[in-house]
């Protein structure tokens, strides 16, 4: 056998993504969305349109990390992120291609995609939402008991928070949400409230919340929506029991309403594959797309019109209720300050 070229060490380092030039009909993809069923996205759009699809997974600080550090060499055509801040993020840092898309225009409503500056194409897209509710243990509290999210810091509901990491994107957009209505002030005397209250210090994502009720170790917890639905329509017996235990609340019905939060694409600043990436974008905005991240994840369709059904989501009001229309951008905004406060109340 011949000794590895440094060439060929080269090639190696970087597996995990084999690297499409821009004759090889690919679409590189750097994804935070970690969920299984996305797979059958994947292949579906290859089966359409005969683009293969490269695959690199990380959470969505670890993909921005990548592209600051790969810079113009970058292999990445699309960037598929879970938090709307990040997204914003990224955007204000020059990380994306802003493009003109009319079917992306069409499909997606302004208030969940980038301001497109002057004629500027715009420069990441909502692909769907998730709602950040609240779980409580019904033998414990009523509904009117933690129905806003200012309720959770109540000192009555001492010991029975569990929430996970205030560091956490899906935590720090809630959080940014709070300051925003709130202020600062009044926000960091919030978090310092949640920490009293809590059942345990922060572990784990956002499931082992609701687990963490049904167990009886908490009264009270955070989740985005889709991870209850998924418990709800789950295959085994025992994760059907944990939703059936806890109930849920859609947070601020009398007054701004649920927080919600979006995942989103866009297409990668460097991208050498700009055209299968806009299809690609384009393809995820599909009602057959959309229609997936509804019934495989069950988040609810970014798009406008598309028709889902998926028992979890109707269960849990089908989508009707009130959701906070505060700017991604505002929210994306506070995430400095969020931290420092999140350090100086001692929250995790
Ligand atoms: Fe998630």
């Amino acid at each position: 056998m011949q000794p590895l070229t440094p060439l060929l060490l080269l090639a190696l380092a970087g597996a995990g993504l084999s690297i499409a030039h821009a004759q090889d009909n690919a679409v590189n993809i750097y994804s935070a969305r970690h969920y299984p069923t996305d797979e059958a996205l994947y292949s579906e759009f290859t089966k359409a349109t005969g683009i293969k699809v490269n695959r690199v997974d990380s959470d969505d600080a670890g993909i921005l990390a990548r592209l600051r550090a790969e810079g113009t060499a970058s292999p990445a055509d699309v960037i598929l992120l879970v938090d709307a801040s990040r997204l914003w993020r990224a955007e204000v840092d020059g990380l994306f291609l802003p493009i003109k898309s009319k079917v992306l225009d069409n499909a997606i409503p302004a208030t969940l995609r980038a301001k497109p500056a002057d004629n500027a194409g715009t420069a990441w897209f909502g692909l769907s939402t998730r709602a950040r509710v609240v779980v409580f243990d019904k033998n414990k509290f009523k509904i009117s008991d933690v129905d806003s999210y200012e309720k959770l810091a109540d000192p009555k509901l001492k010991g029975q928070l569990c929430i996970r990491s205030g560091s956490h994107p899906y935590n720090l957009s809630l959080f940014g949400s709070m300051t925003e209505h709130l202020g600062a002030q009044k926000t960091e005397t919030w978090l310092k409230g949640l920490v009293d209250n809590m059942a345990r210090s922060p572990k784990g994502g956002d499931t082992d919340q609701i687990k963490g009720v049904a167990a009886g170790e908490c009264g009270v917890a955070i989740t985005n929506s889709y991870y209850l639905a998924r418990l709800m329509r789950s295959s085994n017996p025992a994760d059907r029991d944990v939703a059936e235990k806890v109930g849920v609340v859609f947070s601020n019905q009398s007054s701004w309403g649920t927080h919600m939060n979006i995942a989103g694409g866009a297409v990668a600043k460097n991208a050498k594959n700009v055209n299968n990436a806009i299809k690609f974008l384009e393809y995820l905005a599909s009602p057959a797309a959309q229609n997936h991240f509804a019934n495989g994840n069950n988040e609810w369709p970014a798009a406008k019109g598309v028709s889902f059904d998926n028992p979890a989501l109707k269960a849990m009001g089908g989508g009707n209720f009130k959701s906070d229309l505060i700017p991604v951008s505002v929210v994306g905004m506070n995430q400095i300050k969020v931290q420092q406060m999140l350090d100086r109340v001692g929250f995790k």
